[in-house]
């Protein structure tokens, strides 16, 4: 409440500071309606973080860890090559760590500052959502709840990890994604329960590390939602890494006894126990909506657990949005990010609309795999006409001279059009790469556009070109 026993209002409430929430702020700011952005996250040093799940313990700490590990890898494993050898190199968990760390607050801290140089108000404390767009707000500081009021409201609370039943993180051998962001020492076995985006990222750093790491993964695909030429080739390079996939392993339980997690697993072999030093539990994400709706306000979840939404990101509340990893769609930063600004030009009165058919995907393996569009796979079970080309990363020049070219682009083409339906690309920089796959799509461009433009040699991208050549069977330097 205000002096007067008002509750304060703004033009936009945002609950949630995460790439969703913090990015529909700075926009409607922008824009200039006058915004707040409720944050409940605290960092280490025990302030205000904002950034949400992506800053703190997901996105940027994962890449940290997975940039150190490969810098590590690198030297013991492919230097040699180059005719580098070090004697006696060591890694030092600790300055590591720190290193990620210091890259987290750099990156929290300066969207406090994007805040005070757009005149968002930044509230830390908790958000919920009451009736009539009002937002009961519980600061950290200890203070009583405020009352704040706005025209429009955006939901953007994020996820958080899902559980499984019989395996209890008890948050030091059986460890989630922030967990596993911050283990003080390489453990000697590390088990992860889930051969997804997370698992396989978090999976990599340790066992680049030192780690043995078994992936226990449920489904009998490796990656089913990736291009199965894709996963399949990148299934063999992992595995030759020396990630242990285990597909068509369910977990059933977990305990933890002597310092060590004994882990129930049912394959096609029938019940069996294995023991790990630590385990990361990487089963999916869940939307977070625990204590931010009130009874009576309005917004209601589908069976998912999601806040429900139209296309235009509307709940079931009049003036009430919901973005990001609460709602419906990928869980995906950037997904969040387009769709925060999107809403925010929707409630100012601009027209806004996102495509979700060019989100691209990315992991962040080594090699990497991203896509965007249809895999094979789906064109084939929706019965569309398409023409294949692809492109080995080991007949480009640039891939050879890095010395890192694992790995192929695959393009698919209508056959009628020609316009391009999906890219898939496992191998070097395959995250930078995808870029300009997204934008061809975007402007409905045919694979005959990707093969007359010009890329300059030697560069990874003249894979993309090259494929394109080759979904019309006139590849240069492969045989068509
Ligand atoms: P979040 O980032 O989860 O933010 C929500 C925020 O709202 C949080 O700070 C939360 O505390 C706060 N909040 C929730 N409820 C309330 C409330 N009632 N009051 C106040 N505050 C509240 N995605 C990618 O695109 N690329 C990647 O490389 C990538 N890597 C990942 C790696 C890991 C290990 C993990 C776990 C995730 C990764 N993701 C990645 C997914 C990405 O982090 C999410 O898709 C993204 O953070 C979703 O953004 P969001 O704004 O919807 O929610
Ligand atoms: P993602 O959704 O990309 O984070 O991946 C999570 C993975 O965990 C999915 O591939 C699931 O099949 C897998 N998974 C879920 N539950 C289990 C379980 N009990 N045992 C093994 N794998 C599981």
């Amino acid at each position: 409440m205000t002096d007067n026993g008002m509750a304060e209002k703004f033009d936009v409430i945002v609950i949630g500071g995460g790439p969703g929430g913090y990015v529909a702020a700075i926009r409607a700011a922008q824009l200039g309606l006058s915004t707040a952005c409720i944050d409940m996250t605290t960092g280490k040093d025990g302030k205000a973080a904002l950034g949400g799940t992506c800053l703190n313990v997901g996105c940027i700490p994962s890449k940290a860890l997975l940039d150190s590990s490969k810098h590590y890898y690198q030297l013991q494993h492919e230097y040699a090559a180059h005719g580098i050898s070090v004697a006696d190199a060591s890694m030092d968990i600790a300055t590591m760590l720190a290193r990620k760390d210091n890259v987290v607050s750099k990156l929290t801290g300066g969207v406090a500052q994007l805040f005070k140089a757009n005149k968002v108000k930044q509230l830390h404390g908790r958000g919920r959502l009451l009736a009539d767009r009002r937002v009961a707000f519980t600061p950290h500081a200890g203070e009583d709840s405020l009352l704040l009021e706005a025209d429009n409201i955006i939901l953007a609370a994020g996820s958080v990890p899902i559980a499984i039943a019989n395996v209890e993180y008890d948050d030091e051998y059986i460890i989630d994604n922030a967990g596993a962001l911050d283990l003080t020492e390489v453990p000697r076995r590390l088990g992860v329960i889930g051969a997804g985006v997370i698992g396989l990222e978090l999976g990599s750093v340790w066992q680049r590390l030192g780690s043995e790491v078994t992936l226990l993964e449920a489904l009998p695909t490796f990656l089913p939602a990736a291009d199965q030429d894709i996963s399949k080739q990148a299934g063999r390079l992992f595995k030759r890494q020396g990630l242990d996939i285990r597909l068509g392993t369910l977990v059933k339980s977990a305990s933890v006894a002597d310092a060590e997690v004994r882990v129930t697993l049912q394959d096609k072999e029938g019940e069996s126990e294995i023991s790990f030093n630590r385990l990361l539990v990487a089963v999916g994400r869940k939307p977070y909506t625990e204590g931010l709706l009130a009874e009576d306000s309005g917004v209601a979840l589908n069976e998912r657990g999601q806040i429900d939404v139209n296309e235009k990101s509307q709940t079931t509340a009049t003036g009430v949005w919901a973005i990001g990893d609460c709602v419906r769609g990928p869980m995906l930063a950037h997904k969040a990010s387009e769709e925060g600004i999107a809403v925010a030009e929707l409630v100012a009165g601009k027209a806004a609309h996102i495509h979700f058919d060019t989100v691209p995907w990315v992991i962040y393996t080594d090699p990497e795999i991203a896509w965007v569009g249809k895999t094979e796979q789906q064109l084939k079970e929706q019965g569309v006409d398409y023409r294949s080309g692809s492109f080995p990363f080991a007949a480009t020049g640039r891939g050879l001279a890095m010395g890192n070219a694992a790995g192929l682009v695959k393009i698919l083409a209508a056959t009628d059009t020609d316009e391009i339906l999906g890219v898939h690309i496992v191998g070097p920089a395959a995250s930078e790469l995808i870029a300009e796959c997204v934008v061809t799509m975007e402007f409905h461009g045919a694979a005959e556009d990707l093969a007359r433009i010009v890329h300059a040699h030697p560069t990874l991208s003249e894979a993309i070109h090259e494929a394109a050549l080759h979904v019309d069977k006139r590849a240069i330097h492969r045989g068509n």
